[in-house]
């Protein structure tokens, strides 16, 4: 078959995005793989030698970095998206776009503790922000919190330890009725199964580092949002904070975006599972999994995600000590921050915190989160269920 002109418009699901869209095939010689444009810059046309080129500096835009982007802007319904280096750098130009000094902010308590930190401690000693952080879980919370001078509501749902949800269109509602500024945090639920810009929210942000990498080899971000709020951040934060995505960093993204879909279906399979044998255990008090049909907030699950990943929580009947000790006897799962790459891992999130603290963060103590990777689901179940058998239990 001939490469068509616009061959963009044969791609429509998710799993086409992510194995052709923006690849063009036509533009790069027919490469199966687009190249990787490693230079910085772009020399600009002279009057009559008649090349043309629309990009000028890579800090600004590259050829590599706009592949990825434009395959997580379709994913997510966005008019755009912008790759950044990080997660972190996506998120803090998301929030400097919305915030000023002086500005008010409310934040939900348990989001990502980095961008807490950032709003409270940065933009708090540095810019005068002041922040009121909620739980999210009721409207009424979220509209007592709001100020005359708030700028920004600074969501994520679900967020990535007890996976609270906020009613997002609801809210988006609220906040646009005056004038405030709407971003979330859309990690765990990837573009794949919950799209938040249809319900009303300005920017989605995202780490790439996660299940859009999947790999553990690239820390990565993007945003997505409407064409004059991307142009807006490319121009200003990401421009001038100088955070894009390198271009070899973009085209592994871009080869970690193939399988994203394959990838995420097996990481929920094998939690599903996991889910399961871990609620019937009788060593385990309490877990925290949107997919069970114990979740605190169904409802909301069912009116905003379709799927699900491979990232759950529990408690054990076990003391702080020996919770620890539980961790460690784990030999599949690997003890270590972060999740959606290959591997399973597992992490006490309230280690080293005290009760007030984890409180604050709504966070409950003793909280265990594994990913679950794409090992057989059996070798993680025997894992778990030996280092379970040492556990000393504690009611
Ligand atoms: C990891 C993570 C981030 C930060 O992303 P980096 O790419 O590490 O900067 C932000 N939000 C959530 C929910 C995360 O899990």
């Amino acid at each position: 078959m001939a490469i068509l002109k616009d061959q963009d418009k044969l791609y429509k699901t998710n799993e086409d995005i992510c194995t052709h869209l923006g690849d063009d095939y036509a533009k790069f010689h027919g490469a199966i793989v687009p190249p990787i444009f490693q230079n910085s810059l772009f020399v600009k046309p002279t009057p009559n030698n008649g090349v043309v080129t629309d990009y000028v500096y890579t800090r600004v835009a590259n050829p590599t970095t706009e592949i990825a982007e434009k395959k997580i802007a379709a994913m997510e319904k966005a008019e755009g998206a912008l790759c950044f280096s990080s997660g972190m750098a996506a998120i803090t130009s998301a929030i400097l776009h919305f915030v000023r000094s002086d500005s008010h902010v409310v934040y939900v308590a348990s989001g990502y503790g980095p961008t807490r930190n950032f709003l409270t401690k940065y933009c708090g000693s540095r810019l005068n922000v002041s922040t009121t952080a909620v739980i999210g879980t009721t409207l009424d919370e979220i509209e007592k919190a709001i100020e005359p001078n708030t700028k920004l509501i600074y969501l994520e749902s679900p967020s990535s330890g007890v996976f609270r949800m906020q009613d997002i269109g609801a809210i988006a509602k609220i906040a646009k009725a005056r004038g405030i500024g709407t971003v979330i945090d859309n990690t765990y639920a990837t573009p794949l199964y919950q799209n938040p810009l249809l319900h009303g929210i300005d920017i989605v942000v995202h780490t790439a580092s996660k299940y859009m990498g999947g790999h553990s080899d690239i820390v990565a971000g993007a945003l997505c949002a409407n064409a004059e709020i991307i142009k807006s951040i490319q121009h200003n934060e990401r421009e001038w904070l100088g955070g894009i995505m390198d271009p070899h960093q973009s085209w592994l993204l871009t080869r970690g975006l193939r399988t994203f879909p394959l990838r995420v279906k097996q990481h929920a399979e094998n939690a599903k599972i996991i889910a399961k044998f871990l609620e019937n255990h009788p060593k385990i008090a309490k877990i925290y999994y949107p997919g069970s049909d114990t979740y605190e907030q169904k409802e909301l699950f069912d009116k905003y995600m379709t799927g699900m990943n491979g990232l759950l929580s529990f408690i054990p009947k076990a003391s702080a000590e020996e919770t620890m000790n539980f961790i460690y006897n784990c030999k599949v799962f690997q003890y270590g921050v972060g999740w959606g790459g290959f591997e399973s891992l597992i992490i006490n999130l309230t280690v080293g915190l005290t009760e007030e603290e984890a409180k604050n963060q709504d966070c409950p103590a003793n909280l265990v989160r594994i990913h679950c990777g794409l090992e057989d689901h059996q070798t993680l179940i025997e894992d778990l269920s030996q280092a379970l058998d040492k556990m000393k239990v504690q009611e």
